[in-house]
């Protein structure tokens, strides 16, 4: 095997790690460039080298040596962001954590479990069913559970089971010094100094490289129901989540989807469902009587917001495959475009104000003359916006930034986010002082306190001078 790339002998590494813990085939180097939404805007930053390593022994020694070097180390779980949270801005080593993948402890009497960063979702889950547990944050794509904390991500479950962050209780984590740190316990409340755990959250391995994770799960609900909203507007689909959650019946999962959506699934998946505004919906629990009083609250909170609406329960296998039809629309909607280019949108407003959002969006997206798709984990106010254009037209796809910058401009003014759950990245670094205003000064402070020289995956979340 070669050693080197450009002016770079990578020996060191392999003597590290194991010769078939170093890649520096093409390949490789290209896999680890591009994330799933650079990657759908014909973007890439290509790493030098990759590596593999299997303890946190091994991370400490390429994040010390590289650190010697004056060499760049960015994370990588399983490459599945939207926003090019972990492509190597400027080269360096791409550290792929997918061989730390291991599951360390299972606690059920606690519904705790302790992994590795690299374990992906599906497969922790199918791991700890047998323990009657889960991890409910489910973002669809086969991510890790580093990727996942470090992004905060969520998905189809939060309105009712939360986010990444609210199963994390403790971490450990490798700094840019190379230097070993424990946060949290397993204990489920602690009052004990800074919440640093909280910190990594979210971080998009700016601030270190997680090496093990300390996880609350939930218990498998017992029960588990169906159904389809079908409505005379995307107003009334949205209206009608928040007129549920307001009534106290919160669905597992209420997927919003527009006319447009349901016209490109009839047409590649042969749904041949009415071009309505619908909204997919799950509810669970751990009767079958308590998940019927919620199915009923819901069909009545529906015909209340909209007397013309549809609401039809599904069959579990129907249920089941409405759910991975939802998972793979990103996909279905990108492979049904004659444009190249994708943007994903990912605002997240309080719910009272959904309807607020999905209205102005629809305004703006007119007023800028672009196809788009509305789509979103309505129950917390996650709307998704899929624009498809031509990145390689700088007339259009400039007007694909100017409705994103409107669009989040109506999001913050109604006391929104940015991102619910895609993170920050590359992609959405323009509009964190519109958001954040002075506190991007603490986010930099905190960078440079644990990272002065930004070896870790430099150029995310915020700008600060390299
Ligand atoms: C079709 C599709 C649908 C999606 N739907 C959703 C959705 O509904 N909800 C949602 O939240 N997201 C969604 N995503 C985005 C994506 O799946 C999530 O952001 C996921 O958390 C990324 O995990 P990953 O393992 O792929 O991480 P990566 O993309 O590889 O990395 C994510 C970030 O974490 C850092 N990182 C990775 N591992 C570590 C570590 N061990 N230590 C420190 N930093 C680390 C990386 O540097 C990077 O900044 C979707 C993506 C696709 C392709």
């Amino acid at each position: 095997m070669s050693t080197e790339t450009g002016a770079q002998d990578w020996r060191w590494l392999s003597d590290a790690l194991g010769d078939d813990a170093v890649a520096l085939d093409e390949h490789s180097l290209a896999q680890h460039g591009k994330d799933e939404g650079f990657a759908r805007q014909g973007r890439k930053f290509l790493p030098e080298v990759v590596a593999f390593p299997q303890t946190t022994d091994e991370v400490v020694t390429v994040v010390r040596e590289a650190a010697r070097r004056g060499l760049r180390v960015t994370a990588w779980g399983a490459g599945t962001s939207m926003e090019g949270n972990g492509l190597p801005t400027r080269g360096g080593i791409v550290l792929d954590m997918s061989r730390m993948n291991r599951i360390v402890s299972v606690h059920p009497e606690d519904l705790q479990v302790v992994v590795e960063p690299g374990i992906l979702r599906p497969d922790l889950n199918e791991q700890v069913a047998r323990h009657g547990l889960f991890f409910p944050p489910d973002p669809g794509a086969p991510a890790t559970i580093g990727g996942m904390v470090s992004n905060n991500a969520s998905g189809t479950k939060s309105a009712k089971y939360g986010v990444t962050r609210d199963y994390v209780l403790g971490l450990e984590v490798v700094l840019a010094d190379g230097i070993v740190i424990r946060t949290g316990s397993r204990a489920i409340k602690s009052a004990s100094g800074y919440n640093l755990t909280g910190l990594f959250v979210g971080a998009e391995g700016t601030l270190g490289v997680i090496t093990r994770i300390t996880m609350r799960l939930a218990p498998l609900p017992a029960v588990v129901h169906g159904a389809l909203g079908r409505f005379s507007s995307l107003d009334h689909a949205a209206k009608a989540v928040a007129g549920m959650i307001g009534a106290g019946v919160t669905p597992a999962m209420s997927e919003l989807l527009d006319e447009q959506v349901i016209r490109v699934l009839n047409a590649e998946q042969e749904t041949g469902w009415p071009e309505r505004a619908t909204l997919l919906l799950e509810f669970d629990g751990s009767s079958t009587a308590a998940v019927e009083d919620e199915l009923e609250l819901a069909r009545a909170v529906i015909a209340d917001v909209d007397p013309g609406a549809e609401f039809v329960t599904s069959s579990p296998d129907e249920h089941r495959r409405v759910t991975a039809l939802r998972h793979g629309l990103g996909p279905t909607i990108f492979r049904s475009s004659s444009k190249p280019h994708i943007k994903v949108l990912d605002s997240t407003v309080p719910i009272s104000r959904y309807v607020d959002l999905v209205r102005a969006t629809r305004t703006i997206l007119g007023a800028h003359g672009l196809e788009g798709f509305q789509l979103g984990h309505a129950g917390d106010g996650n709307l998704h916006v899929l624009i498809l254009a031509d990145a390689k037209d700088p007339e259009e796809w400039a007007r694909v930034e100017l409705a994103e910058d409107d669009i989040v401009e109506k999001a913050l003014e109604f006391e929104g986010t940015t991102t619910g759950e895609h993170g920050v990245g590359l992609g959405r670094k323009r509009f964190m002082e519109a958001e954040h205003g002075r506190a991007t000064d603490v986010m930099r402070a905190i960078k440079l306190a644990l990272d002065p020289e930004q070896l870790l995956n430099p150029d995310k979340i915020v700008d600060i001078e390299l």
